[in-house]
């Protein structure tokens, strides 16, 4: 029987063979980029990439998502490798596709390219372990359209405009894409996943066990009532003035959120009127809320809605409120957290690494971990900050090489002698709650309210 030590050496040289070929998947989907939900050429790629493996994924999962299976020599506790396929929404960004405007501009390319070397390495040892890897291509990390997404939510069952109960197949219940694979059971079976992200230019070339905030998108529609703004104003109700109010009142409350929930509101108003002579009769205020715990989160949302109706208030104006839960906040499993930290040691050397920061970001791998144990590395290899036009991935060897290195030994330690380390990790990070029991929780935070103040 081979040792972990052998079987990573045996893993990893296998990865070193290919380690061109892994650096270059990186390159060639960071110049392909596709909007979330719509990552169609993306997930041929890695399927096909699976296909060369003996593999047979599974596609169009939650959409656009693709799975295989790596089995072991017995059936153990499973681990997902997960990757996420889209880009964001930033046209101008140099690498931006010109047709959608999606680019990698948060290096979601890398982590597809990091899934399929760990595939290359781990399907040398997978017949000495006792369980088995699910390689899962993820869709939509990334929110898409802020109107596009309340309103499909207000269309949901259950939601403001939606048919009770009804059954919606054809389309997405939820913005983020690991939310719609745990609604529609592409993680079943699955008992904890790993997933490592590119981190900001400059920042450690590896750090693990970071919490991230969660966030609601919060949408405010006033209604007011159009007059001429020269002659006959005191005839109008000021539906600008109204989203005005609302986002002062929203400056207001800043002090009032307590230090340790990491509360983030940001807004826009959108729309306001259209011409200088008529009073405005409809505005529209988007906020996304951020905080560090679901309760806080849910807090900080309802204040931001009380403040919406405040602004309606003032003006005798109407408004409708819509709150839509977009990703959960992401606490870390410190037990696996280590087993990855040991194998990424190694792999980094002496360069920079962080363990346990706050980040105000979010993702939806922080929806993952209220039902499963959950590691979210950050890696190097990117210049810029996430989610600007400078952002890209110019070391690929880091973004990509290095995490599918250490992901493939992580699993290798978790797997291997009867899977001890993987179960004592199951043992010692009970989940949150039950896949039903999450559901039922993003659902309650999604809400369409109206008040009419005149
Ligand atoms: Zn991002
Ligand atoms: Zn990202």
């Amino acid at each position: 029987m081979s040792t972990a030590a052998g079987l990573k050496r045996a893993a990893y040289a296998a990865m070193e063979r290919r380690a061109d070929a892994i650096a270059s998947l990186s390159d060639e989907l960071m110049r392909t980029p596709e909007p979330g939900y719509a990552e169609y050429a993306t997930a041929a790629r890695f399927g096909s990439w699976l296909e060369d493996l003996g593999l047979t994924p599974r596609t169009g999962l939650a959409g656009t998502g693709v799975a295989a299976v790596l089995r072991g020599r017995d059936d153990g506790p499973r681990i997902a490798l997960v990757g996420e396929l889209d880009a964001l929404a930033l046209p101008e960004h140099p690498l931006a596709d010109p047709a959608t405007g999606a680019a990698h501009a948060c290096g979601h390319h890398a982590q597809i390219a990091a899934v399929a070397g760990a595939a290359l390495g781990l399907r040398e040892v997978m017949a000495e372990l006792d369980g088995s890897v699910a390689l899962i291509a993820a869709p939509a990390e990334e929110l898409g359209d802020a109107d596009a997404l309340l309103d499909a939510a207000a269309g949901a069952p259950g939601g403001a405009d939606g048919p009770d109960g009804a059954e919606r197949a054809d389309r997405a219940e939820f913005p983020v894409g690991k939310a719609e694979l745990l609604r529609t059971g592409a993680f079943d079976g699955v008992d904890m996943a790993l997933l490592a992200h590119t981190g900001r230019g400059g920042g450690p070339r590896f750090s693990v066990g970071d919490t991230l905030n969660g966030s609601c998108l919060v949408r405010a529609r006033f209604g007011g009532r159009s007059a001429h703004a020269g002659s006959t104003p005191w005839l109008g109700v000021n539906a600008l003035k109204a989203a005005t109010l609302a986002a002062h009142a929203i400056d207001a409350q800043r002090e009032a959120f307590p230090e340790d929930e990491s509360v983030r509101v940001n807004y826009l108003v959108t729309g306001g009127g259209s011409a200088l002579g008529s009073v405005p009769s409809s505005a529209v205020l988007h906020a996304m809320v951020r905080a560090a715990g679901v309760d806080a989160l849910r807090r900080a949302a309802e204040t931001v809605a009380r403040c919406a109706r405040a602004g309606a208030l003032a003006l005798g104006a109407r408004v409708e409120t819509d709150t839509l839960l977009a990703y959960l906040p992401l606490h870390p499993a410190p037990a696996l957290d280590d087993v990855v930290a040991r194998n990424a040691g190694p792999v980094v050397g002496d360069a920079p690494t962080a363990r346990g920061r706050h980040l105000g970001a979010c993702t939806d791998m922080g929806d993952l971990a209220h039902v499963m144990p959950v590691s979210h590395p950050y890696c190097g290899g990117a210049a810029g900050d996430h989610h600007s036009t400078d952002y890209r991935v110019v070391d690929h060897r880091a973004a990509a090489v290095e995490p599918a290195l250490y992901l493939a030994g992580t699993v290798v330690d978790l797997l291997c002698d009867g899977a001890a380390e993987a179960r004592r990790v199951l043992r010692e990070t009970p989940p949150r709650m039950s896949v039903p029991e999450y559901l039922d929780l993003r659902r309650s935070i999604t809400r369409r309210r109206t008040w009419e103040e005149t």
